[in-house]
């Protein structure tokens, strides 16, 4: 399952698959305060990368909710994670503003450190409880917007765990982009 959407001189990807096979130059973690492994896609992620992702997060002393770090990817496909921590989901106004920070915080970094490629999963609606349909236009139009001014980054992938994501990612990007695909 592919969707493809090009934005300005880069293309947006839309799969469904395990994000800790993907070959994009970063991946994405939807990590915790502490950056500790913990379960979901961050324990998935420490699991494949190997012991000393955790060595190397444990020397950045955490990281704010809607900030992002950056590591090595061991035994990764990816030669870097980027680690993230979405917000958990309160219902409250500022819910939004933190997962967009996450995107946003995350590109940035991407770029600032000369990284082309990124595959993202779907931040906060695991464990954190974001739903999934709000989260998901959350994190696509922060994305289309990101890419429509930054050229430097050619490749963005969400990478959706189910299919029910992945079919719920692809609707929302009909919706945000304001047209049929
Ligand atoms: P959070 O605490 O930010 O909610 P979770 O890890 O609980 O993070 O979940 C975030 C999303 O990652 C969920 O949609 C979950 O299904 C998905 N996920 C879990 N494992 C993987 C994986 N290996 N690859 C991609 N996505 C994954």
């Amino acid at each position: 399952m592919l969707t493809r959407q090009e934005i300005g001189d880069s293309m947006l990807e839309i799969v469904k698959g395990d994000i800790t096979v993907e070959e994009t130059e970063s991946i994405v973690n939807a990590a915790n305060d502490r950056l500790s492994p913990g379960g979901g896609v961050s324990g998935a992620i420490h699991r494949a990368a190997g012991p000393m992702l955790w060595q190397e997060c444990k020397k950045h002393n955490g990281c704010a909710t809607g900030e992002a770090k950056l590591t090595g990817g061991y035994n990764l496909k990816a030669d870097y994670v980027i680690h993230t921590v979405g917000p958990v989901y309160s219902g409250s106004r500022d819910d939004a503003g933190k997962l967009k920070s996450c995107y946003y915080s995350s590109l940035c970094l991407a770029s600032d450190n000369g990284i082309k490629s990124i595959s993202f999963p779907s931040i906060s609606t695991g464990i954190f409880g974001y739903p999934v349909r709000e989260a998901s236009q959350i994190a696509l139009g922060t994305i289309i917007d990101y890419l429509k001014t930054h050229k430097e980054i050619k490749l963005v992938r969400m990478v959706l765990f189910s299919t029910g994501d992945y079919e719920t990612y692809r609707t929302s990007l009909e919706e945000v982009l304001g047209e049929d695909l």
